[in-house]
Order: structure tokens, then sequence, then C-alpha cells
């Protein structure tokens, strides 16, 4: 058995950071337990590499989530990073911070000192770090100043609309939380990481966490915490652990012959995640298509990428996006736009297929849903992936917003910019749809993000959420859960950010109870 001050589960974007900052205490020892392997891959390190990554089981839970009532009773794709960098090591780079006024909702919602006043400084801090954030205005491809015009004809100025975005890249490489964080960490000597634990279940005395068990190969290990346990499992695999441990909902847990051992019925409940509506147009001019969706162009794009770190694949997916207000009635941006200068049928679990013609696709995603879907335990064995019922556009208001998103994409492809480099549009009735038959696009068409959150949400008590607001997991002691799955609800934007940003956070909160108790 092993005994360590902390251990973290998960070396994800969470984890990492956390990883780093508890592990700048040279008194604490620090064990990070991570289900996946090395992120040492040409993949991993190509942006452009995200398309293979993004079904590589070798670096993917790949899950399916349950028939969506609101999709039509599609299932949808999620994958998730299983590696170390977690899914910050195969997500799309786009850097994009929580808006004020989702902060501002979070300390509303009951996480008190989470409003943005209070966070802006771990953003700052985060930014200022070991974390590498290159801005792709200088490095657009040519097609893509067409969305910049079609944003001015739009209107939208100061901030608002599309522009070139910010991305976790570094000289042509990703620079995941590992790189930031984790192999810094590693550096000083008191952290230690074990890559291919598979984390089972928390022991506890009592009331109190005291370590994890966890499976190496074939081996069961246990490993002790003398102050705590934090789980950075993400959005699917904290909650997974702590219901694997008997921590939910009492009767659920009995009726999968799981003994229940604390009563938090809120754990998996409080699903959140962003949709958004792609749509595809072949277009009049050479977009990447003409590089990525041909042989010969692309085993040169790859030689100049391996010999130079240059072109097209040193470049994320993601290059122009953007918030807007969906019309004047919204007083803040309630829509996140994308515009790419490719086309590819990137949906559900094939691979995303480029196509050989020339195309883009214009995105839309609703900033802030109300629907609220769950993880649920399949059975009571660990490597059995969790039931994931994400509940899409189940609120009125939900319902609203993805019609909002299915007018503005059809506003953006018709200013005179996009219509003059349109050949066809995949959806030529767009223009003439009614609202009732937007919505049916939306649920026909629309997939996940990837911005899975919200499973063990903060918030004042266990009647209403699973972790309070320093991240400690309600009736417990040692243990806290510091992830997306953190969050009470989903910020406006990509969600990598505001993951580093509050374990940034929540490691503060570890020292200052740590140093109260004497333990620094
Ligand atoms: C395909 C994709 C594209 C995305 N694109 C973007 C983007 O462009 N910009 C952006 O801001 N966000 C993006 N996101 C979302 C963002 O990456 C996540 O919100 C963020 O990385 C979540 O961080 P986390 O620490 O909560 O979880 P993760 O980073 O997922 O880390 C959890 C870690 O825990 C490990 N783990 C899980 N269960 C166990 C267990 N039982 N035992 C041991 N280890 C375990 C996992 O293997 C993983 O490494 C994307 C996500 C995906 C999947």
């Amino acid at each position: 058995m092993d005994l360590w001050d902390y251990i973290i589960v998960g070396a994800g974007s969470a984890g990492c950071v956390l990883a780093d900052r508890l592990g700048a205490h040279p008194r604490w020892r620090i064990l990070v337990i991570e289900a996946g392997g090395s992120d040492q891959n040409l993949w991993i390190k190509m942006p452009l590499g995200y398309a293979k990554l993004y079904t590589d089981a070798r670096f993917n839970w790949c899950y399916t989530a349950a028939a969506d009532a609101g999709l039509n009773g599609r299932s949808g794709y999620w994958p998730r990073g299983k590696v170390l960098g977690g899914s910050g090591s195969i997500n799309a780079m786009a850097y994009v911070r929580g808006l004020p006024k989702d902060h501002d909702d979070w300390a509303s919602e009951g996480a008190k000192g989470w409003s943005w006043r209070d966070v802006a400084p771990a953003y700052d801090a985060i930014e200022a770090s070991g974390l590498r954030i290159t801005d792709l205005a200088d490095r657009i491809h040519p097609f893509s100043k067409h969305f910049l015009s079609a944003s001015q004809e739009m209107g939208w100025r100061d901030g608002v609309g599309l522009a070139p975005m910010r991305a976790t890249l570094w000289k042509g490489q990703r620079w995941s939380p590992a790189d930031a964080f984790l192999r810094p960490a590693l550096k000083r000597g008191n952290v230690k990481v074990i890559t291919g634990g598979h984390v089972e279940e928390l022991e506890m005395t009592g009331r109190r966490v005291t370590g994890v068990k966890y499976r190496h190969g074939d081996q069961s290990y246990t490993a002790s915490a003398s102050a705590e346990v934090i789980l950075s499992a993400g959005a699917i695999g904290s909650p997974q652990i702590l219901m694997l441990s008997g921590i939910g909902n009492p009767a659920v847990l009995r009726g999968l012959g799981i003994s229940p051992r604390h009563d938090l019925p809120h754990v998996g409940q409080g699903l959140q995640d962003h949709l958004a509506l792609t749509l595809g147009f072949t277009a009049t001019e050479p977009t990447l298509n003409g590089t990525l969706g041909r042989t010969v162009p692309r085993w040169l794009a790859g030689i100049r990428y391996i010999l130079g770190r240059k072109g097209p694949l040193s470049l994320p997916v993601n290059q122009i996006a953007g918030f807007v207000a969906s019309d004047n009635t919204q007083p803040l941006p309630d829509l996140q736009l994308y515009a790419n200068p490719m086309s590819y049928d990137a949906t559900r679990e094939k691979r995303p297929t480029v196509s050989s013609y020339p195309g883009f696709l214009l995105s839309a995603q609703p900033c802030r849903p109300t629907s609220r879907g769950t993880v649920s335990l399949r059975s009571s064995d660990p490597l059995d992936p969790p039931v994931i019922q994400p509940n899409s556009l189940s609120t009125d208001t939900d319902c609203n917003q993805a019609i909002r998103a299915g007018r503005m994409l059809r506003h953006l492809a018709q200013t005179p910019t996009l219509r003059a480099v349109t050949r066809t549009p995949d959806w030529p009735s767009l223009p003439v749809m009614s609202d009732q038959e937007l919505l049916d696009l939306f649920r026909s068409e629309a997939a996940s993000n990837y911005h899975a959150c919200a499973t063990c949400r903060m918030g004042p008590s266990a009647l209403d959420s699973v972790i309070d607001s320093r991240l400690r997991v309600h009736g417990l002691s040692g243990l806290r859960v510091v992830d997306a799955a953190s969050f009470p609800s989903v910020t406006s934007g990509n969600t990598q950010a505001p993951v580093m940003m509050l374990a940034h956070r929540a490691a503060e909160t570890i020292v200052a109870d740590a140093t109260k108790r004497g333990l620094t």
C-alpha cells in the first residue's frame, strides 16, 4: 500500500493544473492516477491530428450516448480523452474564457465565490503560467477572409461576431494541459503519475475518504491519501467513480447490487452540454478541401508538417468563431458561431470525411442550454461505460434557441459575400424554412460540441447539488471533485479554459484549507 498526501484521479485538463499547483508545495507528496497512457504520439502533437484522435480508442473513451428523444431518437457520439492531458490532448484547442455573465450566474446559483470578479484573476494566472496560446489571426486560410467580411455585413463590431480564434498550440504543435502543467510538475520530484491505472472505487472509513482502489493490468492496488482524494476524472468519470463507491441515490445503487454508503441523490444529475447545428456549402473558390480532401496534396501537407511544423496540419480545425446575440431582444450574446474553410462530415461515429470539392461549414451553438441530462451506471462493473442521457431540447427555452440558431445561420449564409462564394448549399430550402422546420432540422442534424459538464455540480446543499463552493463533496471529508463535473452550469463557449481556471482556484482553496489545518 502506498501513502500520499493528495491523490488526484485523472490527468486531464483539471488534474494537470492541480498536479502543478499542489506540487508547488515541496513537502507534499502527490499521486496522479490516469486510466489512459502516454501522450507522446504524432497525432496528438499535430493540431489537425484531431481528426484521427476523434475515434482512436487508444486515446479516447469513445462513448455513445443513449437514444435522445430531443434529437429524434439519435444516439450521439461522445469522445472523451483517455490519455495524459485528458480531453485536452484530443480536443480542438479553441481557447475561450467563460463570459462574465456565466460566472455571475454560477455565483447566483449558489456557487459562492465564483462570480466574474472572483474568477477573472485565475484566468489571468492560467494564461500567464505555462499555458501557450496562439492567436490564429495571421495564419487563417485565405478563404476565411470571406467569413470576416460576412461578419461586417451582419453589422457585428466591437468584440461581437466572427474573428480569428486563440488556440492552445505553440510553434505548430498542440500545447496540452500535460505540456503546460503536468510535465513541469513531474520535474519537481514530489509528484508521481501512474498511467494505465483505472480507479474503480474510493476507500472510506465512516464519512472520511482515505484513498482509492485502482486496477493496473490484471492487478488491483490501493493507494492512501493522508489529506485528500481529488476526483478530476471528468464529467463522465467523476460521477461514475462516486456511484461505484456507493455515493449517490441509495435506491438506484441498491438496484445495481452496490451497497449505498452515502446518500447524495444529485450525483450524475444535472448533465449539460452544447449542441451545434452545422451546415455545409459547396464553394466557388478553393478551400482547405483542395489540400486535405485529395490524396497527393494531403501527403505533401504531411511532409511539410513533419519537416517544419508548418502548413494546414499545423493549425486547428476551428479558426474563425465568435459570440453573437441572436436578435435585438437578446441583451447579451446567446449563440456561438463557427465558420470553417473546409467541409467535412463531422457527425456521429465516423472519422470526419473530407470531400474533395471545395466547401465550407457554418455552425451555430446555443450558448446556455437549460436542459439537463444524466450520467448513471449501467452495472456495478467499473469497466462498463456509464449510461449518458443528454435529454437534449427538453425545455421550450432550448427549442426556441435551436430555432434562433437556424435563423442565424440562414442570415449569415445570405450575406452578399457568402452568397457570392456559395455554389450550392446542403440545405437549399433553408431560406424559406418555417420555425417548425428549423427546429426539425436542428433535431435531425445537431451534434454535441463535447462540452459535457455539471454532473457533480456545486451548490448550497445535498438537496440540490453534489459539492459545496469549496468543491468538497457534501457530507464527506477528504474528498473533492475538481473538473468539468463541478460546474454549476455550462459556460457560453468552449469549456477547457473554464475547467483550467476552476482547477487553479481549487488548488488555492485546497492550500488555504490545508494551511488552516497546519498541513503546509
Ligand atoms: C473531441 C473534443 C473536442 C473539444 N474541443 C474543445 C475546444 O476546442 N476547446 C475547449 O475549450 N474545449 C474543448 N473540448 C472540451 C474540453 O476539452 C473539456 O471540457 C475539458 O478537457 C474537460 O476537462 P476535465 O479535466 O473535466 O476532463 P478530462 O480532460 O476529460 O480529464 C479526465 C481524465 O480522467 C481520466 N479518467 C476518467 N476516469 C478515470 C478512472 N476511473 N481512473 C483513472 N482515470 C480516469 C480520463 O482518462 C481523463 O484523462 C473538447 C472535448 C472533446 C472531447
